[in-house]
């Protein structure tokens, strides 16, 4: 990381932000704050599930071809416009004469990323967002225009393809910017109980209950008291 004379950071790639931290961003600004900017982390039932059934999708071929798709498995994918990095479990290229010319396979192919989620589709768009945010590292680094992909949900075992509109990249800037602010400030939001912290991997680093109404020594007594 470097400051530059305007005060602009100029940050190294591999100091980008990650794509798997905008869910945790969407899910709650503060759990984001405390894993990516404070390092804190804590694995619960939720975020180890995730992690084994990630795994079983990241141990497949890296490369396999059925019919006239091509199929890529954890390719490594970056944005310098938006400075993100990541990887995307599944890119698909499909056979099209529509598509864009691939030299290297000597044809045409659309494009079409696909995400495994554990669970079932989100009410937020924690899954669209970083779905998206994938698909512009590849439209970035491929230098073309993708407009559909999909999230897989092992708990429903179904794709839920997903037709990314204006108003969603709109959003997606919206969310990305506010995000390198954040992590050029080094800003920590403070609590706001939800019922989303029932579920939080970092409700115990976090003090939810606490809430901005006492201080932790105050919280800690009460909670000795009960
Ligand atoms: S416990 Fe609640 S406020 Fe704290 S990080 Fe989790 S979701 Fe956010």
């Amino acid at each position: 990381m470097e400051i530059l004379d305007n005060g602009i950071i100029d940050y190294k790639e591999d100091e980008y932000l990650l794509i798997s931290g905008i869910q945790h961003f969407v899910f709650c600004r503060r759990q984001w704050a405390l894993i990516h900017i404070e390092q804190l982390w804590n694995e619960n039932f939720f975020t180890i599930d995730g992690l084994i059934k990630h795994k079983r999708v990241d141990n497949g071929d890296i490369f396999e071809t059925k019919k006239k798709v091509k199929i890529i498995r954890s390719m490594p994918i970056i944005s310098h416009e938006y400075k993100i990095r990541g990887k995307c479990d599944v890119v698909e290229l499909r056979a099209d004469d529509k598509g864009f010319y691939f030299s290297k396979y000597n044809g045409k192919y659309n494009v079409y990323p696909i995400e495994y989620k554990r669970g079932r589709p989100k009410i937020d768009e924690s899954d669209i967002m970083q779905l998206l945010a994938q698909t512009i590292c590849l439209e970035e680094m491929l230098g073309l225009r993708i407009d559909k992909g999909a999230c897989f949900y092992f708990e429903t075992r179904r794709r839920e393809e997903i037709n990314f509109t204006d108003d969603m990249r709109n959003r997606f800037i919206a969310i990305v910017s506010e995000m390198n602010n954040y992590y050029d400030r080094k800003y920590t939001p403070k609590v706001r109980k939800t019922s989303k912290c029932r579920t939080c991997s970092l409700k115990d680093l976090c003090l939810p209950e606490i809430d901005g109404t006492m201080s932790v020594s105050e919280y800690i007594e009460k909670r000795l008291r009960e």
